[in-house]
Formats: structure tokens, sequence, C-alpha cells
């Protein structure tokens, strides 16, 4: 199911405009608008989830195919071997501000820790 007032529903259904740099029948990657490292894509589910929080059991395989699709993602933007983060904010106090559920893939940087 995708939401109408939704942000990144509207990407994933092609209705909004998006740096798309990869696709599976199940998930859509693209560039973030704001990027905070030489490489930063967003990972979402077609599907809308709003938050990790929302997860259920029944998304186990959805789940465990972003992180193959991410993995290939950083081996085509070459991040593989100098290494790089992948993040998910959940919730306000995590900074969430798009409620539907996205993977932060981030590159290319020195990224320091603990974030902020
Ligand atoms: P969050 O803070 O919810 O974890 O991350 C939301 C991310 O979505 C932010 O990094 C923000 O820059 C990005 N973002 C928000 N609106 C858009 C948009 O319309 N297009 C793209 N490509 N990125 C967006
Ligand atoms: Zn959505």
């Amino acid at each position: 199911m995708t939401r109408a007032d939704c942000l990144f529903c509207r990407i994933a259904n092609r209705d909004l405009e998006a740096n798309v740099v990869g696709e599976t029948e199940s998930l859509l990657a693209f560039r973030d608008m704001n990027p905070q490292a030489p490489t930063h894509i967003l990972i979402i589910p077609k599907e809308h989830i709003p938050t990790l929080t929302d997860l259920t059991e029944s998304h186990t395989a959805l789940m465990g195919g972003a992180l193959h699709f991410i993995n290939r993602l950083a081996g085509q933007y070459q991040l593989s071997k100098g290494g790089y983060r992948v993040v998910i904010n959940c919730g306000p106090q995590a900074g969430q501000s798009v409620f539907h559920l996205h993977f932060h893939l981030l590159g290319g940087r020195q990224l320091s820790w603990p974030p902020g």
C-alpha cells in the first residue's frame, strides 16, 4: 500500500521526481536531496511502512533484501573497500523527518562516531 500524502510513496510511485540510482521489485534507491557525505543514498521499501517500530515478522524478507541491495549499491559506488555507514533514524528523538521507513547509505569521507 502507498499513501498519496507521503513524500516517499510519491517518489516510489514516480509521481515526484528523484535521482533514482537503483530499484528492485520491492525497493527503490535514490540520492538524498541534502547529502551529508559525497555518496548519500536513501533506500526505501515501495510499501508504506512509517518507522522501524512498525515492522512485523512479515517484513523479514523485505528487510534482508534491503541489506543485500545496499551491499550491492555500496559496491557500485566504490564504498566497499573504504567503508560506509547505514543508518535508520526511528522516531522524533532520532531525528526522523520523513515517516516512510528508509535507510541512509553514507560514504566517501571519514565519518565520525558517535553521531550527533
Ligand atoms: P530522516 O531525517 O527522516 O532520517 O531523513 C530524511 C531524508 O530525506 C533527509 O536526509 C532529507 O534530506 C531527505 N529528503 C527529504 N525530502 C526529500 C525529497 O523530496 N527528495 C529527496 N531526494 N530527499 C529528500
Ligand atoms: Zn510512504
